[in-house]
């Protein structure tokens, strides 16, 4: 099974009432089907408005579609009850948003081991994911970092803590939406070049919002939405390497 298989998925989000006082709807997703593979990086690119942030939201469970199906490592989303939903998106998931939301009490290896206990880890497990926590962060460039809390890293950095977070439970699926929006043009670029590495080393299927189409070549393919829909001449490599 693809890490995330997407198929003829709509989404529809209400919006007010027409001149007849119809409800109203404005369609955020119109048939997008797409497929990503292990180890593979995609860029997803297109307007404001064109419908990535709503892609990734129910490719991570936490929204709903309308119709047509989404399939996380072979397990169909839009059929789980809510507490299953919970289970894969933890088991499967990993998520970056723009926006690091890091806790200010705590240092960046207790952020990334917070994200096991929450997933489950006692007693054995949590010194294990100490230990994992410590090799996250080296993989990352943090080696040095792992006591400081949030105040005490640069704005980069923070974003490395909230990328080796997102990889504590050792997902399959890693959903990033504009993970260099708050950054400067170098720091962006080292950024999305540590998301290429990481996607090839641990074999993850890498979906990334970016806005700056200079970083499209990092990934290995790329796709762009437009008013809801996936460019079809794209979307068909999606899968596959870009040469
Ligand atoms: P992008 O991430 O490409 O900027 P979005 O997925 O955020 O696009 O938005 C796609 C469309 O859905 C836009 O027309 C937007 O206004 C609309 N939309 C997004 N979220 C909501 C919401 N919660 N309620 C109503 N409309 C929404
Ligand atoms: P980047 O954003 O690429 O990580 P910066 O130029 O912001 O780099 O930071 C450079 C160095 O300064 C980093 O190695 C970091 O250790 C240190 N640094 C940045 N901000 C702080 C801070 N608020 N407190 C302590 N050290 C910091």
């Amino acid at each position: 099974d693809p890490a995330l298989r997407v198929t003829d998925l709509c989404l529809e989000y209400p919006d007010g009432t027409d001149e007849q006082g119809e409800p109203r709807t404005v369609r955020a997703l119109d048939r997008v089907s797409l497929e990503l593979a292990a180890g593979t990086m995609t860029a997803l690119v297109g307007p404001s408005g064109s419908g990535k942030s709503s892609l990734l939201a129910v490719a991570a469970g936490l929204v709903r579609p309308s119709s047509g199906s989404v399939s996380v490592a072979g397990r169909r989303l839009e059929e789980l009850p809510e507490r299953e939903l919970a289970g894969v998106r933890r088991e499967h998931t990993g998520m970056v948003f723009q926006q690091p939301n890091l806790l200010a009490s705590l240092t960046a290896r207790e952020q990334l081991v917070l994200a096991a206990h929450v997933a489950g880890a006692r007693g054995k497990e949590l010194a294990r994911a100490r230990a994992r926590a410590d090799e996250l962060l080296a993989q990352v460039g943090l080696e040095n970092c792992a006591d400081r809390r949030p105040h005490q890293l640069s704005g980069g950095q923070r974003q490395r803590v909230n990328i080796a977070r997102a990889l504590m439970n050792r997902p399959h699926l890693l959903l990033v939406d504009e993970p260099t929006a708050a950054l400067d043009h170098a720091r962006s670029h080292s950024v999305m070049e540590l998301l290429a590495d990481l996607t090839h080393t641990f074999g993850l299927a890498s979906l990334v919002v970016t806005h700056d189409t200079e970083f499209v070549p990092l990934a290995d393919a790329c796709v762009s939405m437009q008013d809801g829909h996936l460019d079809a001449e794209q979307a068909t490599t999606a899968s596959g390497r870009v040469a």
